[in-house]
């Protein structure tokens, strides 16, 4: 569903759940996309005529629909193209062999048949450099980026409108995520800060419903302080509790349900990324057996 923000730019917001992410749109003397993700609301935005398509990041879930673009000169991130090539960073499960005690089906080199579009080349045909403005007649984009979710993730800002994209700081119920190997719990805190000091006045995300107008610095920082929160889940439990990255998996400290095998799969891989921050701050040490404990336990307190 195609809904407009302004006169040229509108947000697309996808209907097919979260395989797939919402997309800006902007009609001006250049037609330009940003991400590819929408599923069945693509056909809207009359893909055949846009001449330029920004990719905010790797996952399949922002630019599965690239191919929808034949004439859209496409750019990205340098770090993101290179991480395109990688079928398991496009599926977001690079560390699944080393956590999870299954295959992963997502790897099977045909679905139903057909060859998965995760293991054929993704070709970007311009490096998009953060910073860059992108000139597409009245409208002007300029390239922010914002890495955490993934190394190179970038957002967008409409300077005139100061509206913001922020793709996969998605402000949803189940964010924040950064579980890849690229991903980093610090980085993603300061960019969160750092669009709060845009204070932009509309906000489209990737995976938010809606177009966000009011309370948005309220909204950013209650996401930001969701990281912290589950930080100290974790840590309180190990003070009692020495634990493999399994056990407190089990615990559930990130996603409160754990439907199917990419859930605890990304459980684990966030806590790993807690863990590695914890024992940089030296708070946590990890002992035979692969147990992780707190340099600071309840008894000694
Ligand atoms: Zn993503």
């Amino acid at each position: 569903m195609i809904k407009k923000i302004t006169d040229r730019i509108s947000a697309v917001f996808t209907e097919d759940g979260f395989s797939s992410g919402n997309c800006v749109l902007v009609e001006d003397t250049v037609n330009l996309m940003i991400d590819s993700g929408a599923g069945r609301a693509l056909k809207e935005t009359r893909p055949e005529r846009i001449n330029i398509l920004l990719n905010s990041h790797h996952h399949i879930d922002h630019m599965g629909g690239n191919d929808f673009f034949p004439a859209a000169v496409k750019m990205a991130h340098p770090l993101e193209i290179e991480f395109m090539q990688v079928p398991e960073k496009l599926s977001a499960t690079d560390a699944w062999k080393e956590l999870m005690d299954q295959d992963c089906i997502l790897h099977a080199r045909e679905i139903n048949g057909r060859p998965n579009r995760l293991y054929q080349p993704w070709h970007i045909d311009e490096i998009m450099q953060p910073g860059q403005v992108i000139e597409c007649g009245h409208t002007r984009i300029r390239v922010i980026h914002t890495p955490g979710h993934t190394a190179g993730h970038c957002s967008f800002h409409f300077p005139e409108e100061n509206i913001l994209f922020l793709a996969d700081i998605c402000l949803s119920k189940v964010g924040p995520w950064y579980g890849g190997s690229d991903s980093s719990v610090d980085d993603f805190i300061h960019s969160i800060n750092a669009v709060r000091e845009m204070k932009p006045e509309m906000v489209v995300t990737g995976h938010y419903t809606d177009i966000l107008r009011e309370n948005i610095d309220a909204i950013l920082v209650e996401y930001r302080d969701r990281i912290l929160k589950r930080e100290g889940r974790i840590l309180d439990y190990l003070k009692d509790t020495p634990s493999t990255i399994h056990e407190l998996a089990g615990k559930r400290f990130i996603y409160p349900d754990h439907p199917n095998p990419f859930v605890v799969y990304w459980e684990k891989s966030m806590i790993m990324k807690h863990l590695e921050r914890l024992m940089g701050l030296g708070e946590v040490t990890r002992e035979e057996g692969n147990r992780f404990r707190t340099t600071v336990t309840a008894s000694s307190i």
